[in-house]
């Protein structure tokens, strides 16, 4: 085994959830990413964190193709590559991988957490991870805290990358402190500019303390309890969910904060679990809507009416759809998405159009024919969908670059319209 670093460093609206009869269920072959993807932006949100992915060559390409726009100095994730040896048994991958642990961090002392990320051939071997953090963790206490999750998967998709992340972070929470005023935990990474939006938004409300997961610093772990009111920021997070408020977290059930429309339902729901009356609300908000409002008009024009099709990927397909459709008029052909979690997307389920296709898995020929028919002015998938379809003469957008870039909040509103208009406005300058 080598480590292989990377070359270049509730809503007030009371409609009923989409119809069930509407949601089609498939389960065939799947065009998408693994979890490992989710390294490209953990690592770049929680700044002393390290991911050392035990996997094969395949892994470290993927990452580094991924990571690929990004230039570090000092990159914070790496491949520890299982070769032939480990794989026949020659080798014993554990002492391997406590070599490889220990050469990084006598290369890195400044990492704090370490999470070592199962990948398909660490499974395959049966490299007990688990066992593995909890050695090393011992070794290298207390500068350094070990944690695993797996990122493997054929049958996962890559936003469940981070909920394993921040799942197998939630043990390490400590208790909130008996009696303790009730308190707001945002889970989902977010780029730490739309972060300090929110904090500025929900201080102006008077709601403290709001702490976020993940953390910018591994060492800030938030406490979590019965007055723990959790908000979800990301709609992919059922493990880490499931691990809070199996800790006393109670989830506030909101739509996601995209577009004006959708941030002001979230920051609402958080509000109203707060007591906070509603001129403070409408003060702290108003100039981010107008922002927000002013800005999705100038996109209207060329989204308004066009026709989008979603390919199962993100887990974000069902917020953005609900945001196209209601902020921007664009028509919705199909939201497919990769799981439908009926209760994280209750309140986005019910302002979806009446009668919108849903469909939940993937059988990528079916669904590539029932596109193809439509002919959508714009078509949201996967890399290895989108040449193809573009190929074919369709607009697409790549579901991943919606990871990648800022998108959540008022000030971003503009922004994730522009995602979708840009593929649009290039179209028709083209034929112009
Ligand atoms: Fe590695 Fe498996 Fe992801 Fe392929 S699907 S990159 S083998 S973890």
């Amino acid at each position: 085994m080598n480590a292989q670093t990377p070359l270049a460093s509730p809503i007030a609206t009371a409609s009923a959830p989409a119809a069930e009869q509407n949601i089609l269920r498939e389960r065939g072959q799947r065009e998408v990413f693994c979890g490992l993807t989710g390294i490209v932006w953990l690592h770049r949100k929680i700044q002393d964190a390290f991911f050392l992915v035990v996997g094969s060559r395949t892994c470290a390409h993927l990452i580094q193709s991924a990571a690929g726009v990004m230039v570090f100095a000092e990159p914070r994730f790496a491949t520890a590559i299982i070769d032939e040896r480990d794989l026949a048994g020659l080798a014993d991958a554990n002492d391997e991988l406590d070599r490889v642990v220990a050469k990084l961090i006598e290369r890195r002392p400044d990492i704090r957490l370490l999470f070592l990320v199962g990948s398909c051939p660490s499974e395959v071997i049966k490299l007990d991870l688990s066992r593995a953090a909890a050695r090393l963790s011992k070794v290298f206490s207390p500068g350094l805290r070990v944690l695993n999750y797996s990122g493997s998967g054929i049958e996962t998709t890559f936003t469940q990358g981070e909920d394993a992340c921040l799942a197998s972070l939630v043990p390490e929470l400590p208790a909130e402190a008996p009696g303790a005023a009730p308190s707001l935990l945002i889970a989902g990474a977010l780029a730490d500019v739309v972060e300090d939006q929110f904090t500025r938004l929900f201080a102006a409300m008077s709601i403290a303390p709001v702490r976020f997961l993940p953390a910018r610093n591994s060492q800030d772990l938030p406490p979590v309890g019965p007055n723990t009111r959790l908000l979800l920021a990301q709609p992919f997070l059922a493990e880490t969910a499931r691990a809070l408020e199996n800790r006393g977290a109670r989830r506030i059930s909101a739509p996601f904060p995209l577009g004006a429309e959708g941030t002001t339902a979230w920051l609402q729901a958080a509000a109203d679990q707060f007591d906070v009356d509603e001129e403070t609300f409408d003060a702290a908000t108003a100039a981010g809507r107008e922002r927000a409002g002013r800005v999705l008009e100038r996109h209207r024009p060329s989204l308004a009416g066009k026709s989008i099709f979603f390919f199962p990927d993100s887990q974000l397909e069902a917020p953005l759809a609900r945001f196209l459709s209601r902020e921007l008029s664009m028509r919705i052909v199909e939201v497919g998405a990769p799981y439908l979690h009926r209760q994280h997307l209750a309140a986005e389920l019910s302002l979806l159009p009446a009668g919108t296709m849903l469909s939940e898995g993937q059988d990528v020929d079916r669904q590539l024919d029932r596109c193809r028919a439509a002919k959508p002015d714009l078509t949201v998938c996967g890399l290895g969908l989108a040449n193809p379809l573009e190929a074919e003469g369709l607009r697409t957008k790549w579901s991943i670059e919606l990871l990648f870039t800022p998108i959540q909040g008022y000030e971003q509103a503009g922004d994730l319209a522009e995602l979708f208009a840009r593929p649009l406005d290039r179209q028709n300058r083209l034929k112009a």
